[in-house]
């Protein structure tokens, strides 16, 4: 759904130049490794059947999504690749991925009983990845528990094997210890399959450069523009570009309060530019100034209008929030205008620090309310 141009408060704009460009990129850091793209969530929001084809063209091989459904998508997508379903294999879901083309990665040992019991039942091993536990506690299998998919030949004969994974739960933080202790675990189980590819790192890993990569890449945010590593500058361009209209630009003096809760009083005489987006589109409330309960720091986002940085004023409502345009002379901003929330000008992982989160949660929270605008990749 997207909305028509004349009648959209916002308007996303999807640079899939930059999307490849941000493949290529993390392609030759992953290198000799492969690269695979996650493309979860509607590949993080700017939509798969978009991004899938060009991540194709420019030479992507194989995609990683949460669910079988997404899996569906992109299998429509891009019909060559291969996609792996991360979040494993549904009780009952084993002949849609079988009949779909798609690739479940096993996290525990009942998911491998299940599919091995399903491949047994079809005449043939089937295609799957296994995911080992090696450290995050989050999912996967326990180096145990691998040991016996590895020993048991009533599971591992049913079974082709095309990945072994585990995941780092501090990837973005460069040179931390538990990766270390992680990494060893990991290739320690991965004797247990020696002619098996490995794929441990996400975009921050592929990043660091320092051996994370193994064979295969398995990089997500950083394809869209956001921030992977944490307190080093990202080479990555942005990928999605919002901005949202003017509706109204009203005035208001020194010791005026603005918006709901009178939460922020004007210090000097203010013109306030109300554009047409607000938290129902995933411009986050919490990203206020001023007075949101549960947030330490009190510096609201930022956007940008004709080269002027533009203050978040008042809270973000449902369908609106104001910028204090006072510097902006007067002749140059009008009703009808566009600012940019965040893109080229206002990093979006800046948006999302001043609403306490990642640029993850803003790109896979973009609203459905916006006109959607893709531009297309040269290559
Ligand atoms: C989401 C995800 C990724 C991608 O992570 P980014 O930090 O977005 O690069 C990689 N591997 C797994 C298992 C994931 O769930």
């Amino acid at each position: 759904m997207s909305a028509h141009p004349d009648l959209a408060g916002g308007r996303l704009t999807i640079d899939l130049g930059a999307l490849v460009a941000n493949y290529k990129l993390l392609a030759k850091h992953a290198h000799p490794a492969k690269c695979g793209a996650v493309v979860k969530a509607n590949a993080y929001g700017c939509g798969i059947e978009q991004a899938v084809p060009a991540l194709a063209d420019a030479g992507c091989e194989t995609f990683f999504v949460a669910l079988v459904e997404e899996g569906i998508r992109v299998r429509k997508a891009a019909p060559e690749a291969r996609c792996f379903v991360l979040n494993g294999l549904f009780s009952g879901a084993e002949k849609v991925i079988h009949e779909r083309g798609l690739v479940p990665v096993l996290n525990t040992l009942i998911q491998v009983e299940r599919w091995a019991a399903f491949a047994k039942a079809n005449g043939a091993p089937l295609p799957c990845a296994l995911q080992m536990d090696s450290g995050m506690r989050r999912v996967g299998m326990s180096p145990a528990d691998i040991e016996r998919v590895a020993n048991q030949s009533h599971l591992r004969d049913h079974l082709d094997i095309q990945l072994f994974m585990t995941h780092f739960a501090c990837a973005d933080d460069i040179g931390h210890p538990k990766t270390d202790v992680q990494q060893e675990i990991f290739e320690q189980a991965s004797t247990l399959f020696p002619d098996v590819p490995r794929s441990a790192a996400n975009s921050a890993a592929d990043l660091q450069a320092s051996g994370l990569s193994y064979d295969l890449v398995r990089a997500g945010v950083a394809l869209y523009g956001g921030e992977a590593l944490n307190d080093v500058p990202s080479p990555m361009q942005p990928v999605a570009i919002l901005e949202g209209r003017i509706m109204q630009i009203t005035s208001g003096d020194a010791g005026d309060s603005v918006g709901y809760g009178g939460t922020e009083t004007l210090t000097r005489k203010s013109r306030i530019a109300y554009v047409s987006v607000g938290y129902a589109d995933g411009y986050l409330r919490s990203s206020s100034h001023m007075g949101v309960p549960l947030r330490a720091v009190t510096q609201p986002a930022v956007a940008h209008f004709k080269g002027h940085t533009l203050k978040g004023i008042g809270r973000i409502s449902m369908d609106m929030c104001g910028f204090d345009v006072t510097d902006v002379p007067e002749d140059q901003i009008s009703e009808g205008d566009w600012i940019e929330l965040f893109g080229t000008n206002v990093a979006i992982d800046d948006v999302a620090r001043a609403a306490g989160t990642i640029g993850y949660e803003l790109l896979t929270g973009l609203g459905h309310r916006y006109t959607r605008t893709y531009l297309e990749s040269e290559s």
